[in-house]
């Protein structure tokens, strides 16, 4: 029987390990798909993490040493998919990939989440140079520069605004007339002289070179026109995907309390309304889908298990 079972293993993963282990509990593994790191390994650098300005570190260079110090003090690494979660009695049972079971007195469930793309050519080649989903990432490499938004939802207009205050024209590309935002959203992005809402198109294209994204095409979908933008950013927003599967039962039912969109509802301690299950990172409500806030309910769930289990027995 497993003290805790963690799954995944990005930022909130690998800390709430690191708290877990060293806090004293014997008997934690991290149950993570892939090399231990997260969606952050995909970036070329690494903002707004206080302490490291190293702009010639990758986020595989900076997740190396997290998993150094997460593993020293004795949690254990099982390279598995898990398919699901499920409670009976006391217990969690973590079914993994290939039909293999654990069983686990707590689970903190870290899996983050993962934005969407919208398709575009050059989208993936560009993405990282230039083409991104991260405005508090990213905005700042376009100080006083142009850049285009795609989407028209919540997130690409409170996004856009953000992006106002830092750069000098924000471009909002909406394939429809009509926003999808809360009124009070679109009405405050409509008095930001240096917003501009351009609907009825798409990105046609991201274009550049070996430096990296140099400018975007938009295209009219009424008139056909396409306009090229030589923008030096462009931020995505088309939606994400919050990694939520495991916590669904065989019939689809989701085990513990969520929002409409899919986000699991916590308290302050990162706990679900199931006992014994905790949620850290990307994956819960009002996530601020920063490396250093998935770290600190890494930290907090791994607190509250400790806290758990000292109960139990
Ligand atoms: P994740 O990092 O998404 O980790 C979840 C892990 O769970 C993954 O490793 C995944 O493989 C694993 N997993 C998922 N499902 C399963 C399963 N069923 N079984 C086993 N394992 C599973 N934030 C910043 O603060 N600064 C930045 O500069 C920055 N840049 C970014 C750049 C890019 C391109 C992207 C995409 C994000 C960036 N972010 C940045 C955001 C940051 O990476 C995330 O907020 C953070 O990684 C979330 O951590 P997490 O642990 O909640 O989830
Ligand atoms: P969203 O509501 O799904 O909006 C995605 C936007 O991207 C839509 O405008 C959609 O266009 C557009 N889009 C989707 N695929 C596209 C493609 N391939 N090409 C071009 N455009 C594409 O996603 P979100 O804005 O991330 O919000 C997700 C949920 O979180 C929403 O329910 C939202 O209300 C909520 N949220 C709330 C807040 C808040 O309350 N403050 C903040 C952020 C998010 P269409 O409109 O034409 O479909």
């Amino acid at each position: 029987m497993l003290d805790c079972a963690i799954i995944g293993g990005g930022p909130a993963g690998l800390t709430a390990g690191l708290y877990t282990t060293r806090g004293g509990l014997k008997n934690v593994t991290m149950f993570e798909m892939g090399l231990p790191g997260g969606q952050i390994t995909g970036s070329s650098e690494i903002e707004n993490y206080p302490g490291f300005f190293d702009y010639t570190k990758t986020g595989m260079d900076f997740m190396d040493s997290w998993q150094e110090q997460c593993f020293s003090f004795g949690l254990k690494h099982e390279m598995k998919r898990v398919e699901h979660i499920s409670k009976t009695g006391e217990h969690f049972t973590i079914t993994v990939e290939g039909g293999e079971s654990y069983e686990a007195l707590t689970v903190i469930v870290a899996t983050g989440s993962t934005p969407k793309r919208a398709g575009f050519k050059g989208e993936d080649e560009f993405f990282g140079k230039g083409v991104s989903t991260c405005a508090t990432c990213d905005g700042f490499f376009y100080k006083d520069k142009p850049v285009t938004v795609l989407g028209g939802g919540d997130t690409a207009l409170e996004e856009a605004f953000y992006l106002s205050n830092i750069c000098s024209d924000v471009y909002v590309v909406h394939r429809r007339d009509e926003f999808r935002t809360a009124p009070p959203t679109l009405d405050r992005v409509k008095r930001k002289d240096n917003i501009h809402l351009i609907t009825d198109s798409v990105i046609e294209e991201a274009y550049g070179g070996v430096m990296g994204l140099e400018g975007v095409k938009i295209k009219n979908l009424k008139s056909d026109e396409v306009t090229e933008m030589p923008n030096s950013g462009l931020f995505v927003f088309v939606g994400h995907n919050v990694n939520n599967s495991v916590l669904k039962d065989k019939n689809g039912k989701f085990i513990c309390a969520v929002n409409d969109w899919g986000q699991v509802i916590v308290d302050l301690n990162m706990r679900t309304d199931v006992e014994g299950l905790f949620v850290a990172g990307d994956i819960r409500i009002q996530a601020p889908k920063q490396v250093v806030s998935a770290a600190g309910d890494g930290a907090v769930a791994g607190l509250q298990v400790i806290s758990y289990i000292q109960e139990l027995c």
